[in-house]
């Protein structure tokens, strides 16, 4: 059996550190907001290279957090992806305001660019990019086009933590990078959690007000904030992950390319992930795509080898966001991918053995 992820056998690689660093907070008795989610904010900034780190309890939160605090609220307009997680549009409803989606480049499942201005209105408040699977967007013609316009850029860093664009980390090039810690993202948490890096100090105080109801000093409230904090724990656990991150984006990195070596000299009809110049690519997924993908997914599972569909519904025709109007159709390639795509395990502990098996159980399909 080769699952799509497997948590366990990194755990006994780390267990010591992780075991200890776990028994340090239930010494302690301090569980939320302490010195370890202190010292992990550093951590990250360092490891961002970004100037402010606020710790929070989640991916969501995080987004949710960087909205608030550059005043998105009824009304506005945030332009985004509808290739993504649920909440990097779910954030923007929850706060009155309204998502605008923009369709993806065919090729690497990212927002296209070019396509932002023609739908910036005068209620257009911010641009929301995801950096898909862990590969980033093309930064350099967002922000030329949000400084055009005045708009605020977040990036949506769930998967892409220690990507690199020319350089730069993932997270700093935009006002605000939003990190999820959810267990199965390269840097997963024992639990929920997750981290806004910005380089604005008064973004990252306003986030870090907002994170515990918008008190300062406690019980005088400047702001309606939330309980989006983060646990001890949370933050020990991935003060001990975080020293081993980029080893295992390297791996990843690895296993990605042993994959696409072998596809490639095997003239396996699939359409590979693509990686551009200039850029780190950290393979929190590995999407491939193929017409067959269901028979492909099936063969797969037949054989032992876990997979998984990211994502089998674009955000545009959601159920719950019916409202915003958007029909099939009006998103070409998102709808594509969500039929063709599939992506394979790629986690850093897989063997090389347990690639080339995978590789040949889609080849044989094929
Ligand atoms: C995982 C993910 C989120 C949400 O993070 P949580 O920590 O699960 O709340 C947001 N956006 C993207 C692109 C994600 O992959």
């Amino acid at each position: 059996m080769i699952p799509i992820l497997e948590l366990k056998s990194q755990y006994v690689t780390i267990k010591k550190e992780i075991d200890a660093a776990v028994f340090r907070v239930l010494d302690r008795q301090n569980f939320i907001l302490g010195e370890e989610v202190d010292m992990l904010e550093k951590e990250i900034a360092i490891y961002c290279e970004s100037q402010y780190a606020v710790g929070c309890s989640s991916g969501t939160d995080a987004l949710m957090l960087a909205l608030m605090a550059i005043g998105v609220g009824s009304g506005d307009e945030v332009i985004t992806t509808p290739y993504t997680f649920f909440s990097t549009s779910s954030a923007i409803v929850r706060l009155g305001a309204t998502p605008v989606y923009v369709d993806i480049n065919d090729l690497d499942f990212n927002i296209n660019p070019l396509e932002i201005e023609q739908k910036i209105t005068e209620k257009t408040k911010a641009i929301l990019p995801v950096h898909f699977a862990g590969h980033m967007c093309n930064m350099d013609k967002i922000m030329e086009v949000a400084g055009y316009h005045n708009l605020a850029v977040i990036e949506d860093c769930a998967q892409a933590i220690g990507a690199t664009y020319h350089g730069k980390k993932a997270g700093t090039i935009g006002d605000i990078g939003c990190i999820s810690f959810y267990p199965s993202k390269n840097l997963g948490a024992y639990g929920d959690a997750g981290m806004c890096v910005t380089d604005h100090v008064n973004l990252a105080s306003k986030m870090r007000m907002l994170r515990n109801h918008g008190q300062d000093p406690k019980y005088y409230h400047l702001m309606v904030g939330g309980n989006f904090r983060m646990d001890e724990i949370q933050a020990a656990v991935l003060r001990v992950k975080l020293f081993h991150l980029d080893e295992w984006i390297d791996l990843r990195r690895a296993n990605a390319n042993r994959y696409i070596h072998s596809f490639i000299e095997s003239n396996t009809p699939v359409v590979l992930p693509y990686e551009y110049t200039g850029q780190r690519h950290t393979y929190h997924l590995f999407v491939l795509r193929t017409n067959n993908r269901d028979y492909v997914m099936h063969k797969l599972k037949e054989s032992g080898v876990g997979s998984g569909i990211y994502y089998p519904l674009p955000l545009h025709l959601q159920p719950c966001f019916e409202h915003l109007g958007y029909n099939i159709g009006d998103f070409p390639n998102a709808e594509k991918s969500a039929l063709d795509n599939f992506a394979i395990p790629v986690y850093p502990e897989l063997t090389d053995k347990q690639i080339d098996f995978v590789i040949d159980v889609i080849r044989d399909a094929l």
